[in-house]
């Protein structure tokens, strides 16, 4: 019988392809394409040692020996596909720790393979395995069928372990896998009846090219700027981690004044400061990156996640990570700083849920914001905030049903009139089950699942309901100021909405004040600008919230129909450094040139509350004077303090 070599030459023409395709795309990089890698180089051997076999076949005696090492080769090569393939498979649920657990049973599942190896290596003495006969034809012995046996056990774990592990993949990609499991089986039910076509590795080839296809993309896992993860990667991961409860630590890496820096940069610059940033961390993380996954969570957020055999090293690691972000970034011959902050977030203790580690990752601000810090998770989720955070989206909807919401007012000082003329509006949630919840966390979700609608709703009703009450009248006060979130922004009818609501309210516009982000600003979306520009035009005026720290864009300032520049509570914290105050000084003034009222916020003594009034600052907010208080409090602590 002649067997022929097409389909080894086919098939190692496919396998040559994707490791090409395999090392352009750069996807021996990261620890789950390297594994798929190995199939790919195992497989590739495979089809050349069986090439060279069938090549082989009659020649003359004096290549016995090469012929009995090239037969030998392929056999143990092709066993250690199966095995290979069940590696990749535990590499794709992200369950080595599981098997690591269980040693007796990896030795158990090695045992077909040592013998077939065993099997081999005595093979050119017995020719029990097989042998070249004296007609030089390559014969199987009577111990072939162990070759059998171990690929069938092989095939059956893998094949128990694809269907057991199901919910961890994507449909298409079970399929893929599937597929490859379906192909061997058949390819040498097909040997048997057809022994001369030799298609066991094209089969393997075809195999792997459906996994290449909707498996292996690296594209779609990778953010392009940095070449890490994306956040749909990170969530996809963590799902399966959870599900999995393999013990990770996870560093979330917090670039403080991204939202500053890419105001002042711009998106190309701040690109390149990212990609720059990517790579410090990386070269932070040293030979750990081999085992570490990295991931770009948007907004100026990394993270690292470190499994289980790396946990040791997490606390080392952020701090090396501090220590190399903390250098200034130079970009276009500017230096630029980056304030981080590091979050250590040990799972499962810390967190075993997606919905918090999300949290954590891309929504929760960490409330001290002095950066270079690493926080650890546990101490920001105290006494079951961790649920709290969990089940945010339940405990807003709870308060938008059962009124758990109430708007807090904080008096704003007027230095020039040396009275409070005006307030902001700030929300609160009291919760049932979780007591007080900080806007800083409620805000973001509701903006995230759509909830914010609702709660700005309630909030300007019951702002306009205070201003149009008579008690309010008698405080004398100019206006409230009221905060609208980006996602309020972004309802084509929200000016209509609050003209409207203005009319039914009987208020005029003077008397509200209407406080939007930078961030806000930076989206400069048509509905937005729309929006902003028929607010402006009703006669409503419009603060800067959070104007940022240092690097904020004055362009940007000057174009919107702003009233009042809202000064962050950084700048309170950061008004002691005499160079600072220079640059404090001079913003201040361009502010003012510009037409504009300022207000700092934050003050919490009454040196900062004399500093910024000498900085002819003219309205002042802070704990010094009050903090946010409920309305009827607001209403008796005006009336004291404004002498009425
Ligand atoms: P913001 O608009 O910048 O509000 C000022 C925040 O600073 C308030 O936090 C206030 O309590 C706090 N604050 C005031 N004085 C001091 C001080 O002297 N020291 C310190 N450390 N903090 C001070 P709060 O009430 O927790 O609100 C946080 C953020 O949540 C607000 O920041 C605003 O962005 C958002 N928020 C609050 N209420 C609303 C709302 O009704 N709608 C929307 N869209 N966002 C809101
Ligand atoms: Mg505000
Ligand atoms: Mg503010």
């Amino acid at each position: 019988m002649e067997r022929i070599n097409i389909f080894n030459y086919c098939a190692l023409a496919i396998l040559v392809i994707i490791s090409v395709i395999m090392l352009l795309r750069g996807m021996l990089h990261n620890k789950r394409n390297r594994y798929f890698g190995y199939v790919v180089l195992l497989a590739i051997i495979s089809v050349c040692f069986d090439i060279v076999c069938i090549s082989m076949d009659n020649m003359a005696d004096e290549f016995i020996e090469a012929r009995y090492f090239f037969h030998n080769g392929y056999l143990v090569l092709h066993n250690l596909c199966v095995p290979m393939y069940i590696a990749y498979l535990v590499e794709q649920t992200d369950t080595w720790h599981r098997v690591k657990k269980r040693p007796v049973l990896v030795a158990l599942v090695t045992l077909p393979y040592l013998c077939v190896l065993c099997c081999s290596l005595i093979n050119p003495f017995n020719h029990k395995l097989f042998e070249i006969d004296h007609e030089l034809n390559y014969v199987r012995g009577s111990w072939f069928f162990i070759f059998y046996i171990s690929a069938a056990i092989y095939w059956i774990c893998g094949f128990v372990y694809l269907i057991h592990f199901k919910k961890l993949f994507q449909r298409l990609q079970f399929w893929a896998m599937f597929c490859m499991f379906l192909a061997m089986p058949v390819a040498v039910a097909i040997q048997m009846f057809r022994p001369e076509l030799v298609i066991e590795m094209f089969s393997q080839a075809l195999g792997i090219i459906i996994i290449m296809l909707l498996i292996q993309r690296p594209e779609e896992r990778r953010e392009s700027v940095t070449g890490f993860g994306r956040l749909n990667t990170f969530e996809m991961d963590m799902q399966k981690a959870f599900c999995n409860e393999k013990p990770m630590h996870v560093l979330i890496i917090r670039i403080c004044n991204y939202k500053s820096l890419n105001d002042m940069l711009g998106f190309q610059d701040t690109n390149d400061l990212l990609k720059a940033v990517s790579e410090r961390i990386e070269d932070a993380c040293g030979n750990l990156l081999q085992d570490i996954d990295s991931y770009y969570l948007q907004s100026g957020r990394f993270c690292l996640a470190l499994g289980p055999d790396r946990l040791s090293r997490s606390e080392e690691l952020a701090n090396r990570l501090l220590e190399k972000l903390t250098f200034p970034f130079e970009l276009r011959q500017m230096e630029i700083n980056v304030v981080t902050q590091i979050c250590l977030v040990c799972c499962p203790e810390d967190v075993s849920d997606l919905q918090t580690m999300l949290a954590f990752g891309t929504g929760m601000e960490w409330e001290d914001k002095s950066g270079n810090t690493i926080h650890r998770a546990k101490d920001l989720l105290q006494d079951g905030n961790c649920n709290m955070i969990r089940d945010i989206d339940l405990i807003i909807e709870r308060a938008l049903i059962k009124g758990n919401l109430s708007v807090y007012y904080q008096p704003i000082y007027s230095v020039k009139e040396g009275r409070f003329n005006s307030a902001e509006a700030l929300l609160r949630l009291n919760d049932e089950e979780y007591g007080e919840i900080s806007p800083n966390i409620f805000i973001p979700a509701a903006e995230k699942n759509g909830a914010i609608q609702r709660i700005g709703d309630f909030v300007l009703n019951e702002v306009f309901r205070f201003i149009a009450s008579e008690e309010y009248k008698a405080l004398n006060m100019e206006y409230v100021e009221v905060n609208l979130s980006v996602v309020q922004c972004m309802k084509a009818d929200l000016a209509q909405e609050i003209i409207e609501l203005l009319k039914k309210y009987d208020i005029s516009p003077d008397q509200i004040n209407l406080e939007i982000t930078e961030t806000a600003t930076t989206y400069s979306q048509n509905i937005m600008m729309d929006n902003i520009n028929a607010l402006a035009d009703a006669g409503i005026a419009l603060s800067l919230d959070d104007f940022g720290t240092g690097y904020s864009n004055m362009q940007r300032v000057a174009s919107l129909p702003l009233s009042i520049v809202k000064l962050d509570k950084d700048f309170a914290n950061m008004s002691t450094d005499s160079k600072y105050e220079i640059v404090l000084r001079n913003m201040i003034r361009m502010i003012k040139d510009m037409n504009l009222k300022i207000v700092v916020e934050g003050i919490e003594t009454a040196g900062l509350a004399e500093q910024f009034s000498q900085l002819e600052c003219e309205y002042i907010q802070g704990f010094f004077y009050s903090k946010p208080l409920p309305k009827d409090e607001f209403v008796e602590f005006i009336r004291k303090e404004n002498h009425q």
